[in-house]
């Protein structure tokens, strides 16, 4: 039996997407309608202002709100805003958090949603999951698809190289989560939607086939990583959940949010957990490895560059198996703090220490 499948209907990823959006189906959509758009805070702004101007002839009303967190608190005040105020559809404008709020926003409220992602930080610019903050935790949570996804390369590339990274380091986990998904499948412990498994897999090695290139075009990178992020998130829109992007390696990145106190951003401590994940899995068969990507790209490679001590990090790998039931790598050994202990040192060397800077803005 065929599977029902909501993915956007619109993908708009160029330079001067946003000065061109009169030339689009996003603009045909919002004729005589009112547009609600819900902004992140900083430089967000500019961004949000810059739609304005392109729509203010064509929607019949525009209201802004502003999104400074994705507490409960914050959705629930916009979700109260938009039952009040009836809009057509909400554009979510924003680096991270906007975007997620947006997405849940419009899920409760029934209002189509379009992103405007800022910065490519990780793959919630285009997933059925959002990330929402409630008793000073993190969740997850399922929402729909938004209707489209319109991302300016001229602002993404004035973006902090640090969000950048995070969204790659959320990409490249495709690789250990589908590893773990095939073993959940194998143990019978989970089904496998073999055509989300190829989209998710695909998505990684497409980036990874752009970055091998002898010269690599910057924008062309910056490009394919959008695309590579927005495939993945179709990915986990076909299986119905977050499985083909998030495995033993988001497990670990969980544990650090949840325990040891959240110091950095998700794709940038995903990357950290892909490298102790796909060690464990190299120990049951031959894995993909993706440490020399890393020089490549930038990409954090010890836990303390992001903040964490070693305590803290023994305490993630330690407490990761334990923060959602779904069967990894994790459920195949019997990890002592021992075991742990020396696996980190096998896995973040002292060498991979100091080689990555904590600066730059959140993804707020
Ligand atoms: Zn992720």
């Amino acid at each position: 039996m065929a599977k029902k499948v909501h993915i956007p209907i619109q993908l708009i990823i160029e330079h001067r997407a946003i000065a061109h959006l009169f030339k689009t189906k996003v603009y045909d959509w919002i004729r005589d309608q009112k547009v609600a758009l819900i902004s992140g805070s900083g430089k967000t702004r500019k961004v949000t202002e810059e739609i304005i101007d392109v729509i203010s002839g064509q929607a019949s009303a525009i209201q802004v709100m502003t999104c400074e967190d994705n507490t409960l608190d914050t959705i629930n005040e916009l979700e109260r805003k938009v039952l009040e105020d009836t809009p057509d559809m909400i554009f979510g404008v924003g680096g991270g958090k906007a975007l997620d709020v947006s997405k849940v926003v419009g899920t409760r409220s029934n209002v189509p949603v379009v992103l405007f992602p800022t910065a490519i930080s990780s793959d919630a610019i285009c997933s059925p999951v959002a990330v929402i903050k409630m008793l000073n935790k993190s969740t997850s949570i399922g929402v729909k698809m938004p209707q489209g996804v319109v991302i300016d390369l001229d602002i993404l590339a004035s973006c902090p190289p640090r969000l950048m990274s995070a969204g790659i380091g959320d990409l490249l986990s495709n690789k250990s989560a589908l590893f773990d998904w095939d073993l959940a499948h194998r143990a019978g412990k989970e089904e496998m939607n073999t055509f989300a498994r190829l989209m998710a897999n695909n998505a990684v090695d497409s980036f990874l086939n752009v970055l091998n290139r002898e010269e690599v075009d910057p924008s062309r990178l910056m490009k394919t990583a959008a695309e590579s992020l927005i495939m993945s998130g179709i990915a986990m829109s076909i299986a119905g959940s977050s499985r083909p992007c998030s495995g033993s390696e988001h497990l670990i990145s969980h544990a650090m949010d949840y325990h040891c106190g959240a110091k950095a951003l998700h794709g940038e401590q995903v990357a950290i957990g892909v490298l102790f994940a796909q060690h464990l899995q190299g120990k049951r068969e031959k894995v993909e490895r993706l440490l020399p990507y890393y020089e490549k790209l930038s990409l954090p490679t010890h836990y303390e560059d992001l903040g964490y001590t070693r305590e803290e990090m023994l305490r993630a790998v330690r407490k990761a198996p334990s923060m959602r039931n779904r069967y990894t790598i994790f459920n195949e050994f019997e990890l002592t703090d021992e075991t742990i202990d020396k696996m980190l040192d096998e896995v973040y060397p002292d060498h991979a220490r100091n080689r990555y800077q904590l600066t730059g803005s959140s993804a707020g």
